[in-house]
């Protein structure tokens, strides 16, 4: 069906390495509420959230990370910065009580954009398991 279509068609495009439109994101060419940057990482609100806060972190140089499932020992640091970086946005955001990191993986994940990002989210209880 459509949705499967369409995860099917953008991990096609994430095995080409295209650009996403998380580029233009951090090029700032699109417009995002940015809620914390440092040299390494860019988080901002998503723009269909899941919750009362939804926020995505991601690396500004992707690397070859277009997804986790594709993670190298090279990749070490900037995944633990992008965790490190995400307990700054519940912290920020008043939800480090309690909150939710998501990373989906691959098509069969629902991952829709081949840029290595996690979903920090909360302000809601959140169920278990997730769809
Ligand atoms: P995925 O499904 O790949 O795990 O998550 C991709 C997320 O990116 C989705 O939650 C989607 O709403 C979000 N997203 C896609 N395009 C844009 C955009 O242009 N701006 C923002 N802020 N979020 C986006």
């Amino acid at each position: 069906h459509d949705e499967e279509a369409s995860a099917r068609a953008a991990a096609t495009e994430a095995n080409t390495g295209a650009p996403t439109i998380f580029d233009k994101i951090i090029s700032k060419e699109i417009p995002s509420t940015i809620i914390y940057e440092d040299e390494k990482v860019l988080a901002f609100r998503d723009v269909n959230p899941q919750a009362p806060v939804h926020v995505l972190v991601i690396p500004k140089l992707r690397d070859g990370l277009t997804e986790l499932g594709k993670a190298e020992p090279r990749h070490e640091d900037i995944l633990g910065h992008l965790l490190h970086a995400s307990k700054i946005v519940a912290e920020k955001e008043g939800i480090v009580d309690g909150f939710r990191v998501v990373i989906n993986s691959g098509a069969s994940a629902c991952q829709s954009v081949y840029h290595l990002h996690l979903h920090v989210l909360g302000g809601r209880q959140m169920k278990w398991p997730p769809g």
